[in-house]
């Protein structure tokens, strides 16, 4: 891991969740985080938004930030069923995550919604984490690292800082199968990604990039090692307060 970046563990619920589970969840975290005090990785939760409120009572003063899972580009507007940036900024949140490819393959959204939606989010004061990566087909072609380039280039607003825009490489292949790729691919493309955000922020070296896609607390320690990972984003494994800490743990 880049050492002098502090990690980023980030645990993204999909939709999954009730309020008694969301408080239960988000309680047994913030336990954890008040035994451990400072020696231990930047928590967020990005739970569903109607269970924001649940979250964000649970954890109280404890070093857990919240975040959604996705915002509207628009500042307010005739959007049924949307949430806007500074909504959720309201709620509590300092992070957004934009572009999963959930919201890439479910909603049609390309790089350049994703662009806007990133750009919205900064402005209403929240830190958007841009979703990369390559599916199965694209890896097996050896476009991997073009791909999730090219996508980097184009999602991310020119002129973002580290204070203002974090990325999570998530190979699509790897999202909730189970599949991680090889530590040297990993590697590979995150390097590929700290190289080419020298195009989009003058700040490259100190943005944070996580990876995302099946980790767990068995793998967590070695793609947490690797140089330019500085942190995870995950999915299945942040349902279980157990896991989810035991990747924090390893990410320190
Ligand atoms: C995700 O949803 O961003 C994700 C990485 O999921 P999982 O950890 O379950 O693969």
């Amino acid at each position: 891991m880049t050492q002098s970046l502090r990690p980023l563990i980030a645990g993204n619920w999909k939709m999954f969740g009730t309020n008694a589970f969301a408080s239960d969840l988000a309680g047994s975290l913030a336990d954890k985080m008040s035994e451990a005090g400072n020696d231990v990785a930047d928590l967020l939760l990005c739970p569903p938004t109607p269970l924001l409120g649940a979250v964000r009572s649970s954890v109280g003063d404890e070093r857990i930030a919240l975040g959604g899972q996705d915002c509207h580009a628009a500042e307010q507007g005739a959007h049924t069923g949307d949430v806007s940036a500074a909504m959720l900024h309201d709620a509590g949140c300092a992070f957004v995550i934009v572009g999963h490819s959930e919201r890439r393959a479910d909603h049609g959204e390309n790089n350049a919604t994703v662009n806007a939606k990133a750009n919205a989010a900064q402005v209403a004061g929240l830190v958007p984490i841009v979703c990369i990566g390559e599916t199965l087909e694209e890896r097996e072609a050896g476009r991997a690292v073009d791909v999730v380039t090219g996508q980097l280039r184009s999602s991310v607003p020119k002129g973002s800082t580290a204070l203002n825009i974090i990325i999570a490489y998530e190979p699509v292949w790897a999202i909730g199968t189970g599949k991680v790729p090889a530590l040297d691919d990993i590697a590979k493309v995150h390097d590929a990604i700290r190289s080419a955000l020298n195009d989009v922020s003058g700040d490259a070296e100190s943005v944070r990039i996580l990876y995302g896609g099946s980790v767990k607390p068995n793998n967590a320690i070695e793609i947490l090692s690797l140089d330019n990972v500085n942190g995870a984003l995950v999915g299945g494994a942040s349902l279980k307060a157990d896991e989810f800490w035991a990747i924090a743990e390893a990410a320190f």
